[in-house]
């Protein structure tokens, strides 16, 4: 199992670039990284260019897992705005092509406008998915869709987010499984253990407080080092559900959004990122 990093994770600690993410990471053992949009944003803004950017993972063990994220892919409303959609896709998938980043994280949108069923909901996005994947295909770029476990996300629980990539039914396209999003609007334990292992394309690691599931306070800032005496999740059941299915990822991702941790400094928190995600790999796999 190899470790990733998330770039939430270091996102709020000061002076937090990507170029000192990449730098860190790599000097504290982990192989991937999700590169954030906005952090790519600033890293290009800075005067440096896509092929820098390539150049430092050519020369560097450190590799980029995901871009995280495009945002908000579903439920348009209008030609416009699904136009938008595929015109942000075509322009990260560009950025993903220069940079040799294989995967792209999709986040459903939140408070739609319309009271749409589960059903319209899925529908809509199966089509959009796939018309995104059109796009993807010459270029072998896989989607990854990270359902949200807050309750005003249009997909907000394993089995919708699953059923829609199994009705995608596409080799590239697969599920973000992040283990705070699963607890947060109590996924069930048995949509995960019915799901074939290969669709999970990317595990976010993480543990989180107490909560109660859809609580308005129950944020991504409740999110802890997986192993907090505080936390709540069951990491061994995570760990053996996922051997079981037949998860194949072979990543275990820390993501992890606590302002406590942007205290840190930026190495203090990408080292504890890395004990803690190396620690969890030894205990569980
Ligand atoms: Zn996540």
């Amino acid at each position: 199992m190899k470790m990733g990093f998330n770039e939430g994770t270091s996102l709020g600690c000061k002076g937090h670039t990507l170029q000192a993410d990449l730098d860190l990471c790599e000097k504290h053992g982990f192989d991937f990284i999700d590169v954030r949009f906005d952090c790519l944003n600033e890293y290009l803004a800075s005067g440096k260019t896509l092929r820098d950017l390539a150049a430092w993972f050519k020369g560097h063990r450190l590799k980029p897992l995901s871009y995280n994220a495009l945002c908000f892919f579903n439920m348009k409303q209008t030609q416009q705005e699904k136009d938008g959609v595929i015109a942000e896709l075509k322009d990260i998938a560009e950025k993903c092509d220069a940079i040799g980043c294989p995967m792209v994280v999709v986040v459903p949108s939140f408070n739609i406008p319309v009271d749409a069923t589960r059903r319209e909901i899925r529908d809509d996005a199966v089509a959009m998915l796939r018309e995104m994947l059109v796009l993807c295909q010459p270029r072998g770029i896989k989607l990854s869709l990270e359902f949200c476990g807050a309750p005003g996300m249009s997909i907000n629980n394993f089995a919708d987010a699953y059923g829609i990539v199994q009705a995608v039914d596409s080799p590239l396209m697969g599920v973000t499984l992040d283990q705070y999003h699963f607890h947060a609007m109590a996924s069930a334990w048995e949509s995960l253990e019915e799901a074939e292992g290969g669709k999970i394309f990317v595990w976010h690691l993480n543990d989180m407080e107490d909560l109660p599931c859809g609580a308005a306070y129950n944020t991504d800032a409740k999110r802890l080092w997986p192993g907090d005496r505080q936390g709540c999740l069951d990491h061994k059941r995570y760990a053996d559900t996922l051997k079981r299915i037949g998860f194949d990822g072979d990543v275990c991702t820390m993501e992890v959004f606590r302002p406590e941790y942007y205290g840190l400094s930026l190495e203090e928190n990408i080292a504890t990122a890395a004990e803690k995600t190396r620690k969890h790999i030894e205990k569980y796999w």
